[in-house]
């Protein structure tokens, strides 16, 4: 009979075993599937390596009809219908990268019942004559992966998955599921109503990862400090390094392959058979490190990874979580490691300010990066600030993070920021001139520059009161300064520019403690407290 596949009607434990080959269901699975398989709908919210794809795949099995999947990775469909067809499914893909003769013959297998599972891009929903399409097979469930990108507040937004809002009213008694591994309560919530899941169940797993132990360190040397990570602590072991850009891809991946690490690049402008390679070694072969861009990990699952390092900072929490949420799936010990520096936040306050996203867009991506900068400046467990990010309760400490390990000495900086604010301003207002940080820090160290003493810098009243710090511990404090808000980067060049917030710590109404670390180190055995 059309829709009548081998396993429907099946026991989903007995199909668990014999398609999936696991023994049993893990935290929510069971509870999902049983909510789909009776007809009703779910919204998931599981980490990364939870294991979400089987809450979708066995209701889709189990019940009469193909289930829909909607995902935006296309690139990924092609391995996923490969791996469920090894393991018998009858699954397949329609995407716009396919040839005209492929694409009918899945139409016709889905309208013919022949198939269990089929993977849709969300915007082939909006293409001409697939809603029809569709309305001429029966379908099993929509699983609506990635949910978050449902959230114009989210990392990730994509407009085409607001039409899926659509497919309650179309397909009023076809159930529902909607699965992610990011979300705040806020992204919940937008989920449950822009996809009108207001009858659904909802499942949230916990997001700790108690294996996973945090660690951010400040950039000095970042590949040298990587280096040291990695020869030190992950000798032979499997792990992905993140970087922004390609270009640091691939100098990070050969200066790691210099000091004899087996390191391969990464990103998505390599050709494919390169892409594939590196792939395929990283899976198939112990110990092989993987520099990449984020482009890389998506749908990857090697259960061994034991470090994810990232030499650049993450644009958000939701994507550090998501990437470091792939160190460690076997549930052994492994780490995320991030180094970061003033460069970090300078840099990506301008890409934020030259992107071409509207003022809205901006403040979104903005609100994500101090985010990210209130977790690596911060004084408390990391892992309790990432679990009260996702919005679950977690312990004052947690005992496997590097603030609980070596608790951060806090030092009172408020005479150091007076002085850099105030040289900040009396540049703006005297000389009528905007500067970056670099010739601020000039001015405080009394170090005429051509720039600076053509300027007349040096006749400023905050000339040279600084002298007793060195450029990095200055820096250091100009990092801190940005990170919790009392100075902002303005424009292209990354001028500086104080907040209102600065006016207590002015007035002498605030103190500003900072970790000693970051003034202590980064001088050259000079003493800190100038
Ligand atoms: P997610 O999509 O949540 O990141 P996946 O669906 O890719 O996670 O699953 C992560 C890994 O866990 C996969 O290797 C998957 O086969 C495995 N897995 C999922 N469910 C189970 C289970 N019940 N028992 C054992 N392994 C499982
Ligand atoms: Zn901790």
């Amino acid at each position: 009979a059309p829709g009548g596949g081998p396993h429907v009607g099946q026991d989903p434990l007995a199909v668990l075993a014999e398609v999936f080959g696991y023994a049993s269901f893990r935290g929510d699975q069971e509870a999902i599937v049983r909510q789909i398989v009776d007809g009703g709908d779910a919204v998931v919210l599981m980490p990364t390596g939870g294991g979400k794809s089987i809450c979708y795949q066995i209701p889709a099995l189990v019940r009469e009809g193909t289930g829909v999947v909607l995902s935006p990775l296309v690139a990924l469909m092609h391995d996923q219908v490969a791996a469920l067809q090894l393991a018998g499914v009858r699954a397949a893909a329609l995407n716009s990268a396919m040839s005209i003769e492929d694409r009918r013959e899945v139409e016709r297998a889905y309208r013919a019942g022949e198939l269990d599972v089929l993977y849709l891009a969300p915007e082939r929903l909006s293409a001409p004559g697939t809603v029809q399409l569709l309305e001429q097979g029966r379908i099993a469930l929509f699983a609506i992966d990635e949910a978050h990108c449902v959230s114009q507040w989210g990392h990730d937004f994509r407009p085409d998955y607001l039409r899926l809002g659509a497919l309650a009213e179309r397909w009023p008694d076809v159930p529902r599921i909607a699965l992610t591994a990011t979300a705040t309560p806020e992204t919940h919530r937008e989920i449950t109503e822009r996809l009108h899941l207001e009858n659904a169940r909802h499942f949230v797993s916990s997001f700790d990862r108690p294996n996973i132990r945090y660690r951010i360190v400040s950039k000095q040397n970042a590949r040298s400090q990587l280096i040291a990570f990695i020869q030190g602590e992950h000798s032979g072991d499997a792990g992905i390094v993140y970087a922004l850009s390609r270009k640091r891809v691939e100098q990070t991946a050969a200066a790691l392959r210099d000091a004899g690490i087996d390191a391969v690049a990464y990103h998505a402008g390599l050709p494919a058979h390169e892409r594939l390679d590196a792939q395929t070694r990283f899976l198939r072969e112990d110990g092989v490190v993987v520099v990449a861009t984020i482009a890389f990990g998506m749908g990857i699952d090697k259960p061994d990874v034991r470090f994810v390092a990232h030499i650049d900072l993450p644009k958000s929490i939701e994507g550090y979580y998501q990437e470091t949420g792939r160190a460690g799936r076997d549930g052994l010990p492994s780490q995320a490691w991030l180094a970061y520096g003033l460069q970090d936040v300078v840099q990506q306050r301008q890409m934020i300010e030259s992107g071409d996203g509207d003022a809205a867009t901006r403040a979104n991506q903005t609100r994500h990066l101090n985010q990210m900068l209130s977790l690596c400046e911060g004084v408390e467990c990391r892992r309790r600030f990432l679990i009260r990010y996702f919005g679950q309760d977690a312990p004052e400490a947690c005992g496997n993070c590097d603030v609980c390990l070596d608790p951060p000495k806090l030092w009172d900086a408020t005479t150091p920021a007076q002085m850099l604010l105030s040289t900040v301003i009396r540049t703006q207002r005297e000389r009528n001139r905007t500067y970056a940080a670099g010739q601020h820090i000039d001015v405080l160290r009394g170090v005429g520059s051509e720039r600076v003493t053509q300027m007349r810098l040096d006749e400023l009243s905050t000339w040279g009161i600084g002298k007793e710090w060195s450029v990095a511990q200055w820096r250091g404090l100009v990092r801190h300064l940005l990170a919790v808000g009392l100075l902002e980067a303005r424009g292209e060049w990354g001028v500086l520019a104080p907040t209102d917030a600065a006016k207590p710590v002015l007035r002498g109404d605030e103190q500003v403690m900072m970790r000693e670390e970051v003034v202590a180190k980064a001088g050259s055995g000079r003493s800190a407290r100038g």
